[in-house]
């Protein structure tokens, strides 16, 4: 392997060094050069490099995408060497961080300050840029997904250039918030947050037509309300969820709800079998292992309960051996163009396949039902969406598409999956 002066190894095809994959295991590429940059300058450097050769490029965040998103058989740089709270508007409540970061980071870094994020999804373990450009989102039914706090971030150029982005930008800002790197490589984000709060987190089972009577009045009540449907009595081991049986109101073991809800408190910190409150980013993250592949659309609220209630059929009449829980939360809408809650308040309803096993008929059939009901999927999560798809269902697609046409003519920033969607 040699190494440049700026950090970018090229391989000399040891595959050790060339091969990529990704958490869940179910992506992987080789790719032809790694770059770890250790500030903004280097970065851009690497990029205006690479694009002199004619190379792609793309960043590898945490790699807790299911989808292709992250793969390059190009120049593959981590931005794990730049990472870090840059400044703190205290005034506007307002934090500029390193792209690089990780979610567990900027909590931390947010809890010393006195300030907590808006919402948070299921972990922190994603980097920033990963995180919000693929749409991440937590759950609650007034609450728009992470990207929705972006207020600003710097794109690098094919040619090393930055562009600034900010509410002055309002197109670029649009696009940028969820562009999976397509407009140029994120080298920090500043994020509108709020001042600390703590979270009463409480869990219990309930059966699924009970908690589908009280559907919108736990999804209004509550700041954060989401629950795993679980088929059978083993599935919700699939997510190492807790055994909450001993909360169940009725004794039944299959087609329950494991059932959360998070509001904010004064109450000082304290913690229970299955109740708990503490500051926000250290009670949104849950355990998961590495043993799944997932599926998840956005759903507008109009057909959340019929979509769901379809998928829950589907698993129980026609595909038994799908025993993972389905996830069901709220996400409201917001402006980002290629947002899967684009002006559309919607659930998110999501399935796992077993790796090892032939899932694909399953999540066909899962993704047949839940187009049908206007689901658009998560760009970091198993789907079958196709360029054509993609024009369909966001109405700001060409809008997009021309954007990043005129920012990056020459492709460097797709590959072959991102290539048949957004080229
Ligand atoms: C166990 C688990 C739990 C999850 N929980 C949730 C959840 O609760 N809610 C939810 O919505 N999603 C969830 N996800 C999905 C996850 O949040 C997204 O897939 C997210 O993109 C992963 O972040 P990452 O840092 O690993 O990004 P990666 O998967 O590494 O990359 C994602 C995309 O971002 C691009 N990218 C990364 N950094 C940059 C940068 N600096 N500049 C330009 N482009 C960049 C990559 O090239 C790629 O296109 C979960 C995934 C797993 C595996």
């Amino acid at each position: 392997m040699s190494t440049s002066s700026n950090n970018m190894h090229i391989n000399e095809f040891g595959l050790d060094s060339a091969h990529w994959r990704n958490w869940a295991g179910n992506q992987s590429c080789v790719r032809a050069a790694r770059g770890a940059p250790t500030n903004e300058d280097e970065l851009c450097s690497l990029v205006r490099d690479a694009t002199s050769k004619g190379m792609n490029v793309r960043v590898a965040g945490s790699g807790h995408s299911f989808t292709p998103v992250a793969l390059t058989n190009g120049l593959h740089l981590t931005l794990g060497n730049i990472r870090g709270v840059q400044s703190i508007d205290y005034d506007r409540k307002r934090v500029t961080a390193a792209a690089g970061t990780t979610m567990n980071e900027f909590g931390r870094a947010l809890k010393a300050a006195g300030l907590s994020m808006v919402n948070q999804g299921d972990i922190d373990s994603q980097s920033l840029a990963g995180a919000l450009t693929t749409g991440t989102h937590g759950t609650g039914l007034t609450l728009g997904n992470l990207a929705s706090s972006i207020v600003g971030m710097k794109l690098i150029q094919p040619d090393g250039s930055i562009i600034k982005v900010d509410e002055s930008t309002p197109d670029l800002l649009n696009a940028g918030r969820v562009s999976m790197g397509t407009l140029g490589i994120v080298s920090e984000i500043t994020l509108q947050v709020t001042d600390s709060f703590n979270l009463h987190e409480r869990i219990w089972r309930e059966d699924f037509e009970s908690v589908m009577e009280k559907h919108d009045e736990l999804a209004k009540k509550h700041r954060h309300f989401s629950f795993f449907w679980c088929p059978y009595e083993h599935s919700h081991k699939y997510y190492c969820l807790p055994d909450t049986s001993a909360t169940s109101t009725t004794g039944r073991t299959t087609d329950v709800c494991e059932v959360k809800v998070m509001d904010i408190t004064d109450r000082p910190a304290f913690e229970s079998e299955f109740e708990k409150v503490a500051y926000s980013s250290d009670v949104y993250p849950i355990e998961y292992l590495p043993n799944f592949h997932e599926l998840e659309y956005a759903v507008p609220m109009a057909h959340a309960k019929d979509a769901l209630r379809a998928v829950r059929k589907t698993m129980l009449e026609d595909f038994p051996q799908a025993a993972y829980p389905i996830e069901y939360r709220f996400t409201a809408g917001d402006g980002a163009w290629l947002s899967p809650f684009f002006e559309q308040d919607s659930v998110t309803i999501s399935v796992s396949g077993e790796p090892g096993t032939d899932y694909w008929s399953f999540l066909r059939a899962v993704d047949a039902i839940l187009r049908m009901y206007g689901g658009r999927p998560h760009w970091g999560k198993l789907h079958f969406l196709t360029g054509e798809d993609v024009k369909a269902i966001y109405p700001r697609a060409n809008d997009f598409l021309a954007l990043r046409r005129k920012l990056d003519p020459e492709g460097i920033f797709l590959s072959e999956h991102l290539g048949l969607l957004f080229k």
